[in-house]
């Protein structure tokens, strides 16, 4: 059973936590339709999901307020862009060349701009996604020509228990895109910090969190 009052105390918990000019983006995998809906109607504004069959499959039924966003923060296979394309404002897991433009080329077809983190492997781990830090620059200096991506800045998971030490390699390579940033983008935003480490990731200088399982509890389930 969903303790919806246990989601609602804790959605005003995160929330006061998060202060102004920061995002907080709740982490919806293996959230249903219906708690997501009851979690818009609870203050929650943007969600991020990871799995395009969970994201197209839930599509229909989310009641989306007002300017609510919806993010792809998951692995993202080329051949699946063109169906989330429509769907998403921001699409965080941006690790490769060939992806980007994929993104490019999809978005341009329905005339739309999508925005994109690049996302970095920070603590390069051979078990996560992300472009390696050596290559985050690189990688964001070949989208310059691209008119469907609007690159707003980095996103990253760091290894377990090792902000501190990675904030800074991920803030010196947002920093370097920055420096470098042609004029359509926007940089801005460095997302980093889940539900173990969103407050430390703010005080380093986040300003997206994502957050799942301070919301919504454990996740013991695939729905879809
Ligand atoms: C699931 C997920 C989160 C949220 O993780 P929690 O520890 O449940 O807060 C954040 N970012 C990404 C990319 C995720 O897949």
């Amino acid at each position: 059973m969903t303790d919806f009052t246990a989601i609602k105390n804790s959605i005003d918990a995160v929330r006061a936590d998060i202060p102004e000019g920061v995002r907080l983006v709740a982490a919806t995998k293996t959230v249903s339709p219906e708690v997501i809906n009851f979690a818009f109607r609870s203050g929650i504004t943007e969600i991020g999901e990871n799995r395009v069959e969970e994201l197209c499959a839930k599509y229909p039924y989310l009641e989306l307020p007002e300017g609510a966003k919806i993010h792809f923060i998951g692995t993202l296979q080329r051949r699946k862009v063109r169906s989330i394309i429509d769907k998403v404002d921001m699409i965080q897991s941006v690790d490769h060349l060939s992806l980007a433009r994929e993104i490019d080329i999809r978005s341009r077809e329905i005339h739309k701009v999508t925005d994109i983190l690049i996302e970095v492997n920070i603590g390069e781990e051979e078990s996560k996604s992300g472009v390696h830090p050596d290559d985050a620059l690189e990688l964001y200096r070949s989208l310059y020509e691209m008119r469907g991506i609007r690159v707003r800045g980095v996103m990253a998971i760091p290894p377990k228990g090792r902000l501190t030490e990675y904030y800074d390699k991920l803030y010196k390579i947002y920093s370097d895109i920055l420096k470098n940033a042609k004029s359509n983008d926007k940089i801005d935003i460095i997302s980093i910090g889940m539900s173990a480490d969103y407050r430390e990731a703010i005080a380093l200088g986040s300003n997206m969190v994502r957050v799942g399982t301070a919301i919504f509890g454990e996740r013991n389930k695939q729905i879809i």
